[in-house]
Order: structure tokens, then C-alpha cells, then sequence
């Protein structure tokens, strides 16, 4: 499977710097290169970006999105308006956002069907806390939630699992590789009761992925792909992270 590397901006990039982050990242991101690449912009420079990267392979993907297409929902935002502008993709269930806006896997669940129908492609993520860690449960957690926020009309052509141990995020520490690989394994497997071909689902890692480490767990065993947050950030980073990312 062709790898795919993702960046997530979060909430940081003024349309401008965005713009520009995204014209070095198409000038430095050959077509010919074995690995794909996407980014997720906060939503109000999506315009710039989706423009800036008009006509590259390389694919944009919202944030979040809403449960619903429309409605009374001030301050959010569709899957059908992040269609409309042009994303081919969404982030739902980040860590973040099921942290701070209270998101369960019933609602993560909701959206991803939301993307679903507006036909974008959602990348749910999952992971376990340090505390869940501790208590040896994130193989049970991330069970949980791949049960929970996959929606049965996902596929594997239309769905990507993202698997982010909420303690590796932003922190600069890492699962070990032997870690990475178990918990890759029995999502493959937990996705397994849920789908068909549950071996053509892109399984991206993320947390604290770099340059210097991307190399060992880009290699790794039903690693498909990195969700990427801070090295997304710089180009030069995030293209290097790609460098790892061979068939
Ligand atoms: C993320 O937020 O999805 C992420 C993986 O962040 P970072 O790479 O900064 O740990």
C-alpha cells in the first residue's frame, strides 16, 4: 500500500503563512514520490490552500466536521461545506477534540457517517491515555473505539484509521516500535470484525512523529501511513518525514 502522510495544522496558519506552507510543500513533494500526502488546515485557510495546491496530488482534509449537513449549529462547520470547498478528506475524533468539546465514539461515529455521505474520506482516530497504558487497556481502548466510531457504512476504500496514544501527541515521546506494532495488529484485527479487506484500510501512527524517527516506525508491520501535528509544520519536516515512507 502506498503510504500516505498527513499533516495536521491544527489550530495554527494565518491564510497567508498557510498559503506559504502549502506552496513549499508542493515545490518539495514530487508526484513521482512513493508515498502520498495530505493536509488539514484550520478551516478559514482552506480556501488559500486548496487553491495554492490546485491541480498536485497532494489532498486536503478538514479538522472536524458536524454530524449534521446543515442547521442551528453556530460555529460549525459540514462535511457537505468542507466538500463544497474542495477537501477530499476529514479528521474526525482527534484526541483534541474528544478532550476538549467532550466527543464520544458515538459522535466520532456520527461524523465519520456524515463524511461518509458528503464523500469525503474520514481518518477517525483513536488511542489510549497514559493512564490507560499504565493499566495495561489500550489495546482494550483502542478495540472500544475502533467498535464505537467506525460507522457500518464505512469501507475500506472510504475510511483511514488514525491510531495516536493521547500521551505521544505534542509530548515528543513515542510508543516503542514492538508497541506500535502490537496495537497496529489488533486494530487491523478489531477492524476486521467490522469490515471487508480489512487489510486495505490505511492504518496511520501518530504522535510525535519527526524526522528522526519517522524511519523506525514507517517500517513497521500494518504502519501505513503518519498523522503528523508539529512537524507538519515545516515543510522541510514534514517532507522529510515522507522521505521515510517507502512502499
Ligand atoms: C496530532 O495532533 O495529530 C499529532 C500527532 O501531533 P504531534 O505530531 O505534534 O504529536
Amino acid at each position: 500500500m502506498r503510504k500516505l502522510i498527513a499533516g495536521n495544522w491544527k489550530m495554527n496558519g494565518l491564510a497567508g503563512p498557510a498559503q506559504e506552507l502549502a506552496r513549499a510543500v508542493r515545490s518539495g513533494y514530487g508526484a513521482d514520490r512513493p508515498f502520498a500526502m495530505l493536509v488539514a488546515p484550520p478551516f478559514t485557510a482552506l480556501t488559500a490552500v486548496i487553491a495554492t495546491l490546485k491541480g498536485s496530488p497532494i489532498a486536503v482534509a478538514g479538522q472536524d466536521c458536524h454530524t449534521a449537513d446543515s442547521g442551528a449549529h453556530t460555529g460549525d462547520i459540514s462535511a457537505a461545506m468542507l466538500a463544497d470547498a474542495g477537501c477530499s478528506h476529514v479528521i474526525v475524533g482527534h484526541s483534541e477534540r474528544r478532550t476538549d468539546h467532550g466527543e464520544s465514539d458515538a459522535v466520532v461515529n456520527a461524523k465519520a457517517a456524515a463524511a461518509l455521505a458528503a464523500g469525503l474520506r474520514p481518518i477517525v482516530c483513536i488511542g489510549e491515555t497514559e493512564a490507560e497504558r499504565d493499566a495495561g487497556k489500550a489495546l482494550e481502548v483502542c478495540r472500544r473505539q475502533i467498535a464505537g466510531s467506525v460507522p457500518d457504512a464505512a469501507t475500506a476504500e472510504t475510511i483511514i484509521i488514525a491510531y495516536e496514544p493521547v500521551w505521544a501527541i505534542g509530548t515528543g515521546r513515542t510508543p516503542t516500535p514492538d508497541d506500535v506494532a502490537e496495537v497496529h495488529a489488533d486494530i487491523r484485527a478489531a477492524l476486521g470484525q467490522k469490515l471487508e479487506g480489512a487489510d486495505r484500510v490505511p492504518l496511520l501512527y501518530g504522535g510525535s512523529v519527526k524526522p528522526g524517527n519517522a524511519g523506525d516506525l514507517l517500517t513497521l508491520p500494518n504502519v501505513d501511513g503518519a498523522l503528523v501535528g508539529g512537524a507538519s509544520l515545516k515543510a522541510e519536516d514534514f517532507l522529510a518525514i515522507g522521505a521515510n515512507a517507502t512502499t
